[in-house]
């Protein structure tokens, strides 16, 4: 069995822009034991009332690593410069590599915004290893129908994988490294083994209802960390649950981060941070 390492409870909230209210279940600032995770915010659930302004984050830029933002509920726009564009709704995913740089803004869809609602979402940032950081932007627009969903057995809930794969099926969303993205919903006093890979960096982040992880209790809003070694996780739901299983290799490169932009060194920030001033990873055009 794989052995928790500890338990990340009771994190503050805090606004990011005026549209998503976060806890920050960890962050590359404590230093790197997530590794290849970089940062895990977690957004609401929070209701918005109609609004005629368009709620969000402006114009600004990332660079050396990947934004993936699983949305739950809610609706969101983004636009980047590199010509990626979308709308995503409860279920999709937005899989964005900014790499060598991008800017982006993201903001509440103008449906969502007008009509009112509650947002529910994750945004998650993977590290790239140094030799992908120069890699040009991409961007994945991966649909709720596109992810293999299968039943646990005994009832327990469903899987959906969104990357890497889990009990022979493989999720959409193309990765750098090797990462397991899998969303389970869980029937209230559904039992679960799950496998997981040995050595990887491995963290459940509950974020409906309440679970017992390997005995361990654990509820909404609440992030296990996992010992690297060992691959067996038992999970048993008290209540109906929702959690998400997120297991990366860690890439054990050097971080050094500074906001929006992760390098391997300071020389590379202070790169990073003259490219985006001189304009080198574009700029969106005005909203009409
Ligand atoms: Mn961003």
């Amino acid at each position: 069995m794989k052995k928790i390492k500890r338990i990340i409870r009771d994190v503050p909230q805090h606004w990011v822009g005026d549209g998503f209210p976060v806890r920050s279940l960890f962050s590359y600032g404590g230093g790197n034991e997530f590794d290849p995770f970089l940062l895990l915010d977690y957004a609401g659930p929070h209701e918005f009332g109609p609004d005629q302004a368009r709620r969000g984050v402006g114009e600004h830029p990332h660079k050396g690593f990947e934004t993936v933002t699983i949305l739950y509920q809610g609706e969101l726009e983004h636009r980047d410069s590199s010509g990626g564009h979308g709308t995503i709704g409860p279920g999709d995913v937005q899989w964005m590599t900014a790499a060598s740089g991008i800017v982006h803004e993201e903001f509440h869809s103008r449906r969502f915004a007008k009509a009112g609602g509650v947002l529910e979402m994750v945004q998650l940032w993977v590290n790239l290893r140094a030799k992908d950081k120069t890699s040009p932007p991409k961007y994945q627009d991966l649909r709720d129908d596109q992810f293999p969903r299968m039943e646990l057995p005994n009832n327990a809930g469903t899987v959906r994988v969104i990357s890497g794969e889990f009990m022979g099926h493989t999720g959409p969303a193309s990765t750098f490294t090797p990462v397991n993205v899998w969303d389970l919903q869980l029937a209230a006093q559904g039992k679960a083994e799950i496998e997981v890979p040995d050595g990887h960096t491995c963290v459940v982040i509950v974020h409906r209802g309440g679970v017992r992880i390997n005995s361990e209790a654990a509820k909404a809003v609440e992030l296990i960390h996992f010992e690297r070694e060992g691959n067996i996780i038992n999970i048993e739901s008290e209540s109906i649950s929702r959690i998400l299983v997120l297991t990366g290799e860690p890439i054990k490169e050097p971080v050094v981060g500074q906001g929006p932009f992760v390098m391997n060194t300071r020389e590379e920030i202070r790169q990073a941070m003259s490219e985006y001033q001189s304009g080198k990873m574009g700029h969106l055009a005005p909203h009409k």
